[in-house]
């Protein structure tokens, strides 16, 4: 059988990987500022992490939601207290996508309307309800097309407002910071008018926290910096810190009734001890203050480099515009410094690494960055 082959991949093959490190299988040394999308939070191979998967694994991996599973209780109180969002309520899937897909769907169960408010740039994931809210028409099939979702301009507050005035709208969903769309940080006005205007009109606010949450952006969620209260987080990618595990978190208006939502894998007993191994690393190495800090210093370091565009992100979020001429320089990174990086655009390098990245990998990081750009 062949692979149905989606990906464009390079020829790296991985074969180890720590901390902020990997190794090719030629024993070729990398920084991995790209966390494989986002996903490492606490760094390769933590060791309090493979003994708490291992430890699980040897006792009991899987058995159904169908019993009761303590592990997932555990979770939820350290997430409520991570978090802050202790009255919150948990409710446990595999990926972004279907945390989004459920956000969306307990939403509409919740205030009975169908119309979702989205935006340009946005991405949500792949599935039915969450491609349908991603802005990217060439991922979306003919089945997945459906009016209830409405596209405004980002930081539009005019257009939002009248976009509430003339349609039953259930939910909003936004990205505190656009990832995939480039590295768009939203202004603390326009996510504090979006939660007003939810509450003016009893809509969900949601927010996808897929990929700028669980402390990425120097707070646990990037709403924080507003001082705003989501009705509902979605979850995913750093929760796991590889281990597919994503996860909505719940406003206490919301009432469960029996059935209403479910999935077979989610809140597995491997996937909550990967969870609350990454949340004690964050809690115990202090990571939320670390990626506030050495984003802080990468941010003002690399606005001081001429060549570059525009520099946005908050904490260990940030994207690097370079003009087309310089688009290169992303491949050059790699192949010549050996620095993974991520991209959006052609022309925009993302840095999404782990959170516990230190100051001396910021620098070398800097330093050939900078002779690249100079060349
Ligand atoms: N939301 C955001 C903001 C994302 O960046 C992504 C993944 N890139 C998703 C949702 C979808 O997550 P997953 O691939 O785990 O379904």
């Amino acid at each position: 059988m062949k692979l149905f082959d989606v990906y464009p991949v390079n020829d790296i093959t991985i074969t180890k990987a720590q901390g902020s490190n990997v190794w090719d299988d030629k024993g070729q040394e990398y920084l991995d500022l790209y966390g494989g999308h986002a996903v490492i939070s606490i760094g390769h191979t933590h060791p309090h992490y493979v003994k708490r998967l291992t430890d699980q694994l040897s006792k009991v991996g899987f058995y159904s939601n169908s019993i009761h599973i303590p592990l997932q209780k555990e979770l939820a109180e350290k997430l409520g207290k991570v978090s802050g969002k202790e009255d919150y309520q948990l409710f446990l899937v595999n990926s972004g996508a279907e945390a989004n897909e459920n956000a969306l769907k307990l939403a509409s169960f919740y205030n009975g309307r169908k119309k979702i408010i989205a935006f340009k740039k946005a991405f949500h994931g792949r599935t039915s309800l969450a491609v349908a809210a991603t802005d990217n028409p060439k991922i979306v099939a003919p089945v997945n097309e459906t009016d209830n979702v409405i596209f405004l301009p980002w930081e539009d507050q005019a257009a939002l407002e009248k976009t509430f005035q003339e349609n039953e709208i259930s939910s909003v969903i936004i990205e505190g910071i656009q990832g995939v769309g480039g590295i768009n940080v939203a202004s603390a006005a326009f996510l504090q008018k979006i939660r007003s205007l939810c509450d003016q009109y009893n809509a969900v606010y949601i927010a996808d926290s897929v990929q700028c949450g669980y402390g990425r952006s120097g707070k646990f969620f990037s709403h924080d910096h507003a001082g705003v209260n989501a009705d509902i987080y979605t979850m995913a990618k750093g929760m796991g810190n590889g281990f597919p595990i994503g996860g909505i978190i719940i406003a206490p208006k919301f009432k469960p009734v029996y059935g209403m939502l479910g999935t077979t894998f989610g809140g597995n007993h491997l996937a909550c001890a990967a969870a609350l191994a990454v949340l004690e690393v964050i809690e115990q190495e202090g990571l939320m203050a670390n990626a506030a800090a050495i984003g802080e210093y990468l941010i003002t370091e690399l606005k001081k480099i001429p060549q570059v565009k525009e520099v946005r992100g908050v904490g260990l979020m940030i994207g690097i515009d370079l003009p087309d001429e310089l688009a290169h320089v992303k491949k050059e990174l790699l192949f010549k410094h050996k620095i993974f990086t991520g991209e959006a655009k052609p022309n925009v390098i993302r840095l999404l690494p782990s959170l516990a990245l230190n100051k001396e990998q910021a620098d070398h990081f800097l330093n050939a960055f900078k002779k690249e750009l100079a060349n």
